[in-house]
């Protein structure tokens, strides 16, 4: 059943039986494959054995679902796993650890590495920008005295302080792509603009030196926002200052401690709310996890 509320999600899985066979079912789609040896059944089988556990018929190991997936060796129930992801990819603005943690009745620390398990299943990688696409640049974290309301108005060293620099990237009516830098110029943005945008894009930008050089010839029109008269009537960056303005809501309002260390994670899953917001609730969760295999994190992985 497609579920479209944790309501229906409740009803539909509500067994650790039901909810396992759900993961194996988006991991697999009933061509299990080994994560051992990646037999995949042409000549050895594998067999079904008790409580979810497989045994691969080519390498004689044994695994489940969990195997070589963010879910890892996580003793926390798939009933949860299941609650977990649902929560943290409905919810516009994304959900604190604090609030998961009480939500599925979890430790704030299980939460935590849950949260950082999932978004680190997010791939912004592959994603394409064409047509038109804004492009500026934000700046999040730092004091409260240090900021300011337009950062135009600084110059680049006094803005960066503690702060964090975020690139966005937004094609009209498509995708959004954020990036992190500890320090933000011409040569570290290049290769994301020649990874995320595509050749022939035209590039809406402010007036920023940065972007000079950087867009490796595509079309560049520069939203002049001093003047606040545009040559064009839609030569603007709105759509990429709105999606800044919500990033820092989520971050303010929901992860108040959240470190710059891990500000990329919880960018992407920020991408991935966005990006699939045309989406039903049960389609969105199948993008999430149509390719989970190698996406096992380790705790000191996730605190690094
Ligand atoms: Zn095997």
């Amino acid at each position: 059943m497609k579920f479209k509320s944790l309501f229906d999600l409740m009803k539909e899985y509500d067994t650790e039986e039901k909810c396992r066979d759900y993961f194996v079912k988006q991991r697999w789609n009933g061509n299990i494959v080994c994560p051992h040896c990646n037999n995949e059944q042409s000549s050895k089988p594998i067999y079904k054995t008790k409580r979810g556990i497989f045994r691969c018929g080519h390498c004689g190991k044994d695994f489940s679902v969990r195997t070589n997936t963010f879910m890892g060796d996580s003793p926390i129930k798939y009933q949860k796993w299941l609650m977990a992801i649902f929560l943290l990819t409905s919810h516009k603005k994304g959900i604190s650890s604090l609030q998961l943690a009480k939500d599925i009745g979890i430790t704030q620390k299980s939460a935590w590495f849950i949260i950082q398990r999932i978004s680190n299943i997010i791939d912004t990688e592959s994603i394409k920008l064409d047509g038109t696409v804004e492009v500026d640049e934000t700046y999040i974290g730092g004091k409260e005295t240090n900021k300011h309301k337009n950062k135009k108005t600084l110059s680049y060293d006094k803005v960066r302080g503690d702060k964090t620099a975020v690139l966005g990237m937004i094609q009209r009516s498509g995708k959004v792509v954020l990036k992190k830098f500890r320090k933000i110029n011409k040569s570290c943005i290049a290769p994301h603009i020649e990874q995320h945008i595509s050749q022939k894009a035209i590039v809406n930008t402010d007036e920023s030196a940065i972007y000079k050089g950087a867009l490796n010839g595509r079309e560049r029109r520069i939203v002049n926002h001093s003047a606040r008269q545009y040559v064009f009537e839609d030569d603007t960056t709105n759509r990429i200052e709105c999606i800044f303005s919500h990033l820092k809501r989520m971050i303010n309002g929901i992860h108040i401690f959240l470190s710059a260390k891990h500000l990329q994670k919880y960018a992407n899953m920020f991408c991935f709310r966005m990006n699939t917001r045309d989406m039903d609730e049960y389609t969105r969760i199948s993008a999430l996890l149509s390719d989970i295999d190698n996406t096992r994190l380790l705790y000191k992985q996730a605190i690094s």
